[in-house]
């Protein structure tokens, strides 16, 4: 699907604010594929895609999550573990996009997951570090972001995880999973 037809279908779902984030990360993500090779359309609807279903009424996301077969686990979650699973069923279901690792970027872009493609990191990446984006230490990550892939999404899920504890928020097991996948060491 073109650029342009992708941006219609979001942009009624969610707030300005919401959509100039989108923006920043389609454009980051393209940034990032262009340098690690990897493919920019695939990028750029994964990105645009990200966060469709964030401001979805939360029992209705449980709902499909119950109805289609989706990862039991997700249902005592709110909004913000639910919106990456809904965004990647809605853009199968009703957008008619077939190409897995597309789906996946969109799926684990806020939890991450172990063994992650290199698109599923260009995403959470970019998700992370866009331009609008701003919170104490991103621009070291943005930095990593200009070396090393790899080390850019070990050092992106280690700000996640540490965040969270020092929020004393719950930390979803995928994200603890993807997080012990970067240490690299034997568990
Ligand atoms: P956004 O949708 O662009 O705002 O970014 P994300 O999809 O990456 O994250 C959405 C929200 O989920 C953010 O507030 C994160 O801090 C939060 N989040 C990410 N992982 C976890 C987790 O494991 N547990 C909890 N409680 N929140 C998380
Ligand atoms: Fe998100
Ligand atoms: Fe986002």
């Amino acid at each position: 699907m073109e650029r342009e037809a992708l941006l219609e279908y979001i942009r009624p779902r969610m707030p300005e604010k919401r959509y100039i984030h989108t923006i920043g990360v389609m454009e980051t993500a393209i940034s990032l594929a262009k340098k690690y090779g990897e493919d920019t359309k695939k990028a750029e609807i994964a990105a645009i895609l990200h966060d469709l279903a964030k401001y979805e009424d939360e029992d209705a996301m449980r709902a499909i999550v119950r109805e289609n077969g989706l990862d039991v686990r997700l249902l005592p979650w709110g909004s913000e573990i639910l919106h990456g699973p809904i965004a990647a069923y809605r853009a199968e279901h009703e957008l008619g996009i077939k190409d897995q690792d597309i789906l996946n970027a969109m799926r684990y872009h806020t939890t991450g997951r172990a063994g992650m493609s290199r698109l599923e990191q260009i995403v959470y990446i970019a998700d992370m570090i866009e331009p609008d984006r701003k919170y104490p230490g991103i621009e070291l990550l943005r930095q990593t972001a200009e070396g090393d892939l790899q080390q850019a999404m070990r050092a992106c899920i280690h700000h996640s995880i540490s965040f969270l504890v020092t929020a004393e928020l719950p930390i979803y097991p995928l994200s603890i999973e993807c997080y012990n996948d970067y240490l690299g060491e034997e568990l």
